[in-house]
């Protein structure tokens, strides 16, 4: 069931977060918005609320602990509860290694690696008193395989992968029964390659979207399936791509 469900989702003001929103509010999930850039978070939100939906939004940067725990607060305090927390904030300023952007590699680390952990260990606590749960993140093909151009941004999404079937595996153990969805986007048409701050990389990238990027709405909607199923079921992993995009 998505109606009535929590769902926190970072990383919610443009792209895969946005559509996320939009589709689960318009299923009657209450969700709750955190990004860094507050006038698109209420943007978005302004327009969910006008279609009748449920939403609130915090400005959020995922490598602060302290922005992660407010917004579990915040989803809380506004809808009494949170059922799910879609870890999907990220940003992928690739480049080859001998570029030496030593500034870009950092910064993915902290968001795309931390800024699971911190959000993760901002619900944790929820989830294990509760007994119950969903996280989603996403990861990206380049958690899968490895990309020139892509060795930090691939790292940083293969440790996604690691990370969140090993929580799948302790919270099955520990009897808490948090389920888990790691998700696997190929080219999908975001702001994400705005992000990228080497030039012959950013062009190189631009063509493959161009030529085979296709809507966010794509993720939402496996996002929603993952979520409707029954509490005892979870789906571990979707890859989602263009259907022409050779790799
Ligand atoms: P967008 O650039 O459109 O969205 C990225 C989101 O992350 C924005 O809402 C941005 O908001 C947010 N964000 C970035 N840094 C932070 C931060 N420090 N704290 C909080 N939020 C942050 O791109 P996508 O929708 O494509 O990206 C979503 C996820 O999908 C990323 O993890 C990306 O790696 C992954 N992905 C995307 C693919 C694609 O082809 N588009 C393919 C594979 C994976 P703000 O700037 O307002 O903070």
């Amino acid at each position: 069931m998505i109606k009535d469900k929590v769902v926190i989702i970072t990383g919610a003001s443009s792209g895969i977060g946005e559509a996320t929103a939009k589709l689960l509010a318009s299923k009657g999930a209450k969700v709750v918005l955190g990004a860094r850039r507050e006038d698109k978070l209420k943007q978005i939100v302004d327009e969910i609320r006008k279609g009748g939906g449920q939403a609130a939004y915090q400005e959020l940067d995922v490598t602060k602990q302290s922005d992660n725990d407010d917004i579990v607060k915040l989803a809380k305090d506004t809808f009494a509860g949170v059922d799910v927390m879609y870890l999907n904030a990220g940003l992928m300023p690739n480049s080859p290694l001998s570029a030496l952007k030593t500034d870009d590699w950092h910064q993915m680390i902290d968001v795309n690696i931390k800024g699971v952990l911190n959000g993760v260990a901002a619900v944790l606590p929820t989830f294990i008193e509760q007994k119950s749960g969903h996280v989603i993140a996403t990861s990206s093909v380049a958690g899968l395989k490895a990309y020139p151009d892509g060795a930090v941004y691939g790292g940083t999404k293969w440790f996604v992968r690691d990370f969140m079937e090993v929580l799948r595996m302790e919270s099955a153990m520990e009897g808490t029964n948090i389920r888990t969805t790691t998700i696997y986007p190929a080219a999908i048409n975001t702001e994400l390659l705005d992000t990228i701050s080497d030039k012959v990389t950013a062009e190189a990238m631009q063509n493959v979207y161009k030529q085979y990027g296709i809507s966010p709405d794509r993720i939402a909607n496996v996002v929603g399936f993952a979520i409707d199923q029954p509490a005892d079921t979870t789906i571990n992993e979707f890859t989602v791509g263009p259907a022409n995009q050779p790799w």
